[in-house]
């Protein structure tokens, strides 16, 4: 009898002990210790990870290393790199079925959304494979009787921190284009979410990756995530989480002289202009806040609205919010748990601070009757008017509150878009297309969508932010750019 999707997620990787994978070999941690892996659905342990120390990730990066300067990765040609991440990308997709039930599982989400990051990971692998022998270099005018070019060489080692949100196509955006230009790699996933990428890293193995060039090593930041960003092997870190660790990481790169990828957090505005389509728009800006349950770098959490159209958008969006459902991960409703106690108590704060302020709550959906008591849910809420300064309007939630602000004209409208910390992803919503145009412009964010809003996925489209959204680009030919170093080669030939 075949096993369904909804039934492999409930039990899953059940009191399995996983291990890191190391120079090509499963190992526990030396300490032999482990850590329990929560499943934010009831609030339970349901396996075990290794808590990994500072040893664990020496004995990667030395894999790393020595799969760099000896193996044969780095001196394969870029044409059979991009097949074998290719050949990764199939296995993933013969994956299918048990990667995403892994991935919901651990981080929560509706089994649709883990099946679309599932799909995700493996179009990376795809993408980055068929782009591995299609980087060159430039050459260059200079003096007369020589010849100048620049080779982009991998940076070496690269260490990767990435957090619990969406392991898969976070872990896989880093894996692919690291791969692709030949670097080796040590990843530290997330405590709270990690398993589809241990998996994946299993599989890149059976598709031809040598031993060593991906090491993946469990455990706590502090422990195995800070060992990983100080070590003086690393040639690289590329680091994806909150800005508040991400500036920890770049003081340990800098002590090491290296570079940095920092995909930081987002407050990202949803600017609605009254002549804008809002039966196009609403179900988009719904989405992009309820998505992964709001713990989305690039959720739209602010909606900016023009004055006139503001009672319509209400009515719309009071709609769509009230009917809101959040449920465990394998009853596939609108929105899951959060992942953790923690987050969740965050987010009681915010809820707290808004009654203070006395912010008017517009609508708010419903935890599921049955859903597991123990589990970490909330309901999606529609706050509005958000005063600009309060920290509803400011910080990063990382749950489904939508904070709508009222604005008069296009100046204003940028005046608040830009008015927070961050700057990662915008959407604007009109039908004037000089608006847009003049809008896309006047925003300080990494990604500007017009009519539309893509919050994940967009393998093809560089990614990232400005401001304390971070710096540099994943995804995208930018970010295979990223995973290189350019060398000048300079020839006097007479
Ligand atoms: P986090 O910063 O708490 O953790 C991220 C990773 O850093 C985890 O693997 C964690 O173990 C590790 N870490 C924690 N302390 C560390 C330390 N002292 N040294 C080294 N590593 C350490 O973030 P999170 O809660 O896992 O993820 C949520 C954050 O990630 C949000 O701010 C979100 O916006 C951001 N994010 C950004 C993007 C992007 O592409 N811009 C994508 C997803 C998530």
């Amino acid at each position: 009898m075949s096993v369904t999707l909804a039934e492999l997620a409930r039990e899953i990787a059940q009191d399995l002990t996983w291990s890191n994978l190391i120079g090509g070999k499963p190992q526990p941690a030396i300490s032999g210790e482990t850590l329990g892996l929560v499943s934010p659905s009831d609030g339970e342990d349901f396996c075990f990870i290794p808590r990994s120390g500072l040893e664990d990730v020496e004995a990667a990066i030395d894999a790393a290393r020595d799969a760099f300067e000896l193996g044969p990765w780095a001196r394969t040609s870029a044409t059979e790199r991009g097949r074998v991440l290719m050949r990764l990308s199939e296995l993933i997709k013969q994956n299918h079925m048990e990667l995403t039930a892994l991935e919901s599982r651990d981080t929560g989400k509706p089994l649709r959304q883990a099946d679309a990051d599932i799909t995700v990971a493996a179009r990376y692998f795809e993408f980055y494979g068929s782009a591995a022998d299609k980087i060159a270099g430039d050459t260059i005018p200079t003096l007369d009787g020589y010849t100048a070019l620049t080779l982009r060489e991998p940076h070496g080692v690269v260490g990767s921190i990435i957090p619990w949100n969406y392991p898969a196509q976070i872990g896989s955006r880093v894996i692919a284009s690291a791969l692709a230009m030949g670097n080796c790699l040590v990843m530290k996933p997330s405590e709270e979410a990690c398993l589809s990428i241990l998996r994946i890293a299993e599989l890149a193995g059976e598709a031809g990756v040598p031993d060593g060039v991906i090491n993946v090593v469990c455990g706590l930041g502090e422990e195995a995530g800070a060992a990983l960003s100080s070590h003086s092997d690393i040639d690289y870190l590329t680091f994806t989480g909150s800005p508040e660790v991400g500036a920890l990481v770049q003081r340990a790169a800098a002590v090491n002289h290296i570079g940095t990828t920092m995909e930081l957090g987002g407050k990202s505005p949803q600017i609605l202009f009254a002549d804008a389509d809002l039966e196009e728009a609403l179900p988009v800006i719904t989405k992009a806040i309820i998505q992964n349950a709001g713990q989305t770098c690039s959720a739209g959490s602010r909606l900016l609205v023009q004055r006139e159209i503001w009672d319509m958008v209400v009515l719309g969006l009071q709609e769509r919010f009230d009917g809101l459902v959040a449920n465990r991960h394998d009853a596939d409703a609108d929105l899951g748990p959060l992942i953790s106690r923690s987050q969740a108590e965050r987010l009681e704060t915010f809820m707290s601070l808004a009654h203070e302020m006395e912010i008017p709550v517009l609508a708010a959906g419903t935890i599921a009757e049955d859903a597991p008591q123990g589990g970490y849910y909330t309901v999606p809420i529609l706050f509005g008017p958000v005063p600009t300064d309060s920290a509803l309007a400011q910080q990063e939630i990382f749950g489904p509150f939508l904070s709508m602000i009222p604005f008069a004209d296009e100046e204003e409208a940028a005046r608040i878009a830009n008015g927070t910390p961050f700057g990662l992803v915008a959407g604007v919503w009109t039908d004037d297309a000089k608006r847009a145009m003049r809008m896309a412009r006047a925003i300080r964010a990494g990604q500007v969508f017009i009519n539309s809003y893509g919050a994940g996925g967009g393998v093809e489209l560089p990614f990232g932010g400005v401001k304390k959204s971070g710096h540099g680009r994943e995804k995208g030919l930018a970010g295979l750019y990223e995973m290189s170093a350019i060398k000048t080669v300079v020839m006097n030939h007479g």
